[in-house]
């Protein structure tokens, strides 16, 4: 893989393909070019002499050429010189006369693991050390910002006694197949367009790829820190490219405009930093509820109250309902209408997601 700085002057290559896998990664400082026609943090490289993607490493002028396939076009890491390296740059971009500096060369194979335990005793796995996939995706990254956002509330939230230490199993549960998941897609992106392979074959890549709606919002969770509420999953035709919103227990909060204050915001907005208890327009008593829970046990538990149909309808819920969303943005308890005892069924509820307040 090469970087080096500038923009990119090989826009009127009109050639697609398929983003990299395999081997080295170089560099080079100063290069200006003129990308600005069609501006991109990614441009793929497909032709009959090399396969590589070009990736914006510091959002302005220095990139990375990751060079896939290598041994179908001839090179290899150990022959793979700054000169080499400068060549297959210039190739790749199409412009011959192109000023290069090389800054490094370093050989990297994708490859696709997860790990059996994300935890180990007082170890907890995330990021890469919990899962290594083909970049073809885009997943890698932000899987693992994805594993802490899990991981740091629980810890949080059990570091203060606010809940039992079985609650730190739930990372496990919720974000090892979470992982299995996309390393497998991921991988499926790479090998459909012949990325993992040394072979010259120019294989598209599937229509999945770059359209993976519901791989990025549709992953839900399974634990005992979600409340089921009884009701069946939607129906998703294709779990890669659909993302069905769904307030149900262990989806991602959907995102919803609402007007506050003569503003418009978004319920995304407003979850996060604590546990946040959606209620639709008759939820007073879930808010009354809340507040005394949050006040007797020190939960950082905020309520909102949400009176528009648009909401009701995403969530669905009756006037009278409520969600409760983690600090992480997913939901782990709904009541689609208000219960005999509201106040008891919170508690209820918190106590099972914590494993610990009333018991
Ligand atoms: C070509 C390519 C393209 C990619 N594109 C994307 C993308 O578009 N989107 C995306 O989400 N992801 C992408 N990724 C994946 C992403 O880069 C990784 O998933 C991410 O960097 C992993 O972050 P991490 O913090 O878990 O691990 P790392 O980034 O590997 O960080 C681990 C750090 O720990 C340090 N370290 C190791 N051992 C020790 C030790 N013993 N003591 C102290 N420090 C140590 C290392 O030096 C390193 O700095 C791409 C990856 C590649 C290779």
């Amino acid at each position: 893989m090469l970087a080096f700085a500038g923009r990119l002057p090989f826009l009127d290559l009109d050639q697609h393909a398929a983003a990299g896998s395999d081997r080295l990664l170089a560099a080079s400082e100063e290069y200006r070019g003129s990308s600005a026609q069609r501006p991109a943090a990614l441009y793929i490289i497909e032709n009959d002499r090399i396969r590589g993607s070009f990736l914006i490493i510091n959002a302005r002028d220095r990139w990375a050429f990751l060079i896939s396939a290598m041994g179908a076009f001839g090179h290899s890491a150990e022959n793979m010189t700054p000169e080499r390296a400068t060549d297959i740059i210039k190739q790749a971009a199409g412009v011959p006369d192109l000023a290069v500096k090389i800054l490094g060369i370093a050989p990297w194979t994708a490859s696709a693991h997860v790990t059996e335990q994300y935890r180990y005793g007082r170890i907890f796995l995330a990021g890469d050390a919990a899962h290594e996939m083909p970049p073809t995706g885009g997943f890698g990254m932000n899987m693992g910002v994805q594993d802490v956002h899990n991981l740091v509330w629980k810890v949080a939230a059990v570091l203060k006694g606010l809940a039992a230490p079985s609650l730190l199993d739930t990372y496990h549960d919720e974000r090892q197949p979470v992982a299995r998941a996309i390393t497998e897609q991921s991988l499926i992106n790479a090998t459909s367009m012949g990325r993992l392979e040394q072979t010259k074959k120019n294989a598209g890549a599937r229509p999945e790829y770059l359209n993976e709606q519901g791989m990025i919002f549709g992953a839900t969770y399974t634990s005992r820190a979600i409340v089921p509420d009884g009701t069946k999953a939607p129906h998703v035709a294709d779990p890669v490219t659909d993302y069905v919103p769904s307030a149900r227990p262990g989806a991602r909060a959907p995102h919803v405009f609402f007007q506050r204050a003569g503003a418009q915001i978004s319920t995304i907005d407003i979850v996060g930093n604590g546990f946040v208890l959606l209620t639709a327009g008759d939820g007073s008593i879930w808010g009354e509820a809340a507040r005394e829970l949050a006040n007797d046990h020190l939960l950082p538990l905020k309520t909102e109250t949400i009176d528009d149909e648009a909401f009701m309808s995403a969530y669905d819920l009756d006037p009278s309902g409520a969600v409760l969303v983690r600090p992480d943005g997913y939901v782990a308890w709904r009541s689609r209408a208000m219960t005999s005892e509201p106040a008891g069924t919170l508690r209820e509820t918190i106590s099972t997601i914590l494993d610990r307040i009333g018991r």
